[in-house]
Parts: structure tokens; C-alpha cells; sequence
């Protein structure tokens, strides 16, 4: 028999161990997986609560469908009638930054507007094609990579609370599979590849 463990109850492990079972399976593979968490429950940064008759997400409250592994898995866990679509009244976000709830500004004149950022930090932001290329085979993490093309603001109150303190800061080898997942590409070759950011998105979308 064959063993294997899995360090990690969050999304990645508990798919990890559900994917290995399942092609182990379908192999005829006689595989043991035993699954190893620290705390005492499985789910990592997703998690749930009940409060006063609302919902709370403490970290994903969704995904994107345009991968069909993700719904292909909610749909062999049988999870796929409970899913629900973004409901477009949800569309504003808030972040909440010294000691008050900013709505993420959506576009160039909300963003202007916007007191989340201070006046230098949007200047810093704005130099953002002008940010410098990493050094050679430097493996960036999600933190150097933000603060270095965005600024040390930008990186606090924008990318740290869309991806939880402990990923933007977490070790390099944890942080480089982060960002895989997360932009399909290696930000340390996105940032050789194109001069700024907003033409690299730009691009991306139409792929
Ligand atoms: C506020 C917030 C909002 C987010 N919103 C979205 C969203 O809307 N959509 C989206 O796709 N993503 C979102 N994300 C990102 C998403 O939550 C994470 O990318 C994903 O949950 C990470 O899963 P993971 O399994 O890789 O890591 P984690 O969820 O961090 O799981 C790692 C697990 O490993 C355990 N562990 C670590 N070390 C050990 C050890 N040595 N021994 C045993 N156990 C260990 C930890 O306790 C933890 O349970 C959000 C994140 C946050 C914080």
C-alpha cells in the first residue's frame, strides 16, 4: 500500500487528499492519505459564521467560474446546488482602514476621491509602470512584489485584506504557489514581460 500525507486542512490540502483518493481509485491504487491539521477544524482561511441572522465569510465568500476544475469539483462533492451567483447589489466592497469602512472605488475619479488611500501613496501607485524589474532569479514574494510596483500603502490597505496578512507575508516558496494560483503566471515574470500592471490585466482579460 502506498501512503501519503497531506500537510494542511485548508482548501489545497483537502483537495489535494480528495484528488489523490479519487485518481487512486480510478487507478486501482492501493493508497492511504492521511491528512494533517494543526487546528481543530479543516477549512484554513474559509470559514463561516451564523451571527444575529447574518451570514459571515472570515475569508472567500466566492470564486471565479471561468475554470471548470473548481465547479467540476463542487459538482462531484455534491456541493454544486448549494452554490450561489454574485448578486450584482453585493458589487461594493469596503475595506476598513483607520478606524472607518472606505468602499473600494471602482474606478479612476471614485479612486481620486477616495480617502482609503493618502494623497502619497496615489502618487506612488500612479509610478507604477515605472517600477523597476526584480533582480535576477529573485523569486518575489506576493509582499515584495506588491509593495515594490505599488508602494508599502497599497500593499497594507488594498492587497493585504484581498489575501489574508499570513499569505501576503507568508514564506517564498508558500507565497510563489500563492501567486500561481492566483494570476495563472509568476508575478516575477509578469513584471519582466510587461511594463505596467493595468496593460498586463488588460491583456489578460482578452486571452
Ligand atoms: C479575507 C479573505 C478573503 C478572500 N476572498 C477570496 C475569494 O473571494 N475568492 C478566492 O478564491 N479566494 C479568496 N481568498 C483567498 C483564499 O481564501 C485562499 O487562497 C485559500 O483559502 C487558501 O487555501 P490554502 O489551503 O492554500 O491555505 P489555508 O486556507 O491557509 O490553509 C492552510 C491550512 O494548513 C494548516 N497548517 C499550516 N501549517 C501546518 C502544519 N505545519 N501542520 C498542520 N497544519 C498546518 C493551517 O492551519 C490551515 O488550516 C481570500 C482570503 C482572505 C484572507
Amino acid at each position: 500500500m502506498k501512503k501519503v500525507i497531506v500537510v494542511g486542512g485548508g482548501i489545497s490540502g483537502l483537495a489535494t487528499a480528495y484528488l489523490l483518493q479519487k485518481k487512486a481509485r480510478a487507478a486501482k491504487v492501493d493508497l492511504e492519505v492521511t491528512l494533517l491539521e494543526q487546528e481543530r477544524r479543516v477549512g484554513g482561511k474559509i470559514w463561516s459564521i451564523k451571527e444575529e441572522g447574518y451570514l459571515c465569510e472570515w475569508g472567500p465568500n466566492g470564486f471565479l467560474d471561468s475554470k471548470p476544475q473548481t465547479l467540476d469539483l463542487c459538482r462531484d462533492l455534491g456541493a454544486a446546488a448549494h452554490l450561489l451567483r454574485s448578486n450584482d447589489n453585493a458589487r461594493k466592497r469596503f475595506i476598513y482602514a483607520d478606524g472607518m469602512l472606505h468602499q473600494l472605488p471602482e474606478n479612476g475619479p471614485a479612486f481620486l476621491k477616495s480617502k482609503l488611500i493618502s494623497w502619497p501613496g496615489k502618487l506612488r501607485l500612479a509610478l507604477e509602470p515605472f517600477a523597476g524589474k526584480p533582480p535576477l532569479e529573485v523569486d518575489e514574494t506576493l509582499a515584495e512584489f506588491a509593495r515594490r510596483r505599488l508602494g508599502d500603502e497599497a500593499l497594507r490597505k488594498l492587497i493585504g485584506p484581498m489575501v489574508g496578512k499570513k499569505e501576503e507575508e507568508g514564506d517564498r516558496r508558500r507565497k510563489s504557489g500563492c501567486q500561481c494560483r492566483r494570476t495563472g503566471r509568476h508575478p516575477h515574470l509578469v513584471s519582466r514581460r510587461h511594463s505596467d500592471l493595468d496593460r498586463y490585466s488588460g491583456g489578460k482579460a482578452r486571452q
